[in-house]
């Protein structure tokens, strides 16, 4: 059976509090060998002590923690020392994230959100972990901001659900940043993105569902799970003329490079 990484999903929201359970085991029974669970919301509201609680539940899960661009104005210094004291205490906390900058729907000022951009950049510099960046109509600057704070950083990151240029991706994986897919790169009007995707090298990609949004083709209309991710990895292999077994392998082998989870599977 393939087995594949889900690099990017959200199952500790309440869209998943009926059933996260038959989702997890869903995932696993479709060759979901491991996810990284990201935590976002509200920093007061216990969204990261949720992440990682999950994580700490279930072997397979990590988590990353870290202000959304649209929450960036809600990032103080309390945010930023739970936060901080969180990533420190559980080996679960794999990457910082998701952070960046949202242009399009602009929840927070967009000075504020490249100023929490660029300081929790640094801050996941300090506890050497990745970081998942979060980039919508703001790709000039989210790049800018990369190469003066990311410059010579080992660790690297991910620029999480694609949806740029071929330029962008190419700046990105020039910084040691990898680029993740999800469903939209099945979507009927992927088409520019599918172009993208293409061009680059598999070595540099990861798949993800960022679940509960973006369900990808045929499943469009319902809500997305971990165990959807199958097809975006059949949909980049056709992509690049491989089968769906391999792309999986060279997906998960690329998380594992990037996250370099701390525990071993059971
Ligand atoms: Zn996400």
């Amino acid at each position: 059976m393939i087995q594949l990484i889900d690099s990017h999903c959200h199952i500790d929201g309440p869209e998943y509090d009926e059933d996260r359970n038959e989702v997890i085991a869903r995932a696993r029974d479709s060759g979901v060998t491991r996810m990284l669970n990201v935590g976002t919301g509200d920093p007061r509201s216990g969204v990261f002590e949720r992440a990682v609680e999950l994580a700490e539940k279930h072997d397979h899960i990590y988590c990353a923690i870290g202000v959304y661009p649209h929450d960036a104005k809600l990032f103080d210094d309390d945010a930023d020392q739970r936060l901080i004291d969180l990533a420190k205490q559980s080996t679960r906390v794999v990457a910082w994230g998701e952070i960046g900058l949202d242009y399009h729907y602009d929840h927070s000022p967009r000075e504020i959100q490249r100023d929490v951009f660029r300081w929790q950049l640094r801050i996941a510099r300090e506890l050497n972990l990745p970081v998942v960046v979060h980039s919508r109509e703001a790709d000039s600057d989210t790049i800018s901001i990369l190469r003066d704070e990311l410059n010579d950083y080992d660790r690297g990151g991910v620029m999480h659900c694609f949806g740029g240029s071929l330029e962008m991706a190419r700046s990105a994986i020039d910084l040691g940043l990898f680029i993740s897919f999800a469903g939209n790169l099945t979507f009927k009007k992927g088409d520019d993105l599918r172009d993208v995707a293409r061009q680059l090298p598999l070595d540099r990609l990861l798949i993800e569902t960022d679940c509960a949004y973006l369900t990808p083709v045929p499943f469009r209309g319902r809500r997305n799970e971990p165990a959807r991710v199958v097809e975006t990895a059949k949909c980049l292999a056709n992509l690049h003329s491989k089968d769906p077994d391999e792309v999986a392998r060279i997906t998960s082998e690329n998380f594992m490079t990037l996250f370099r989870p701390r525990v071993a599977l059971h």
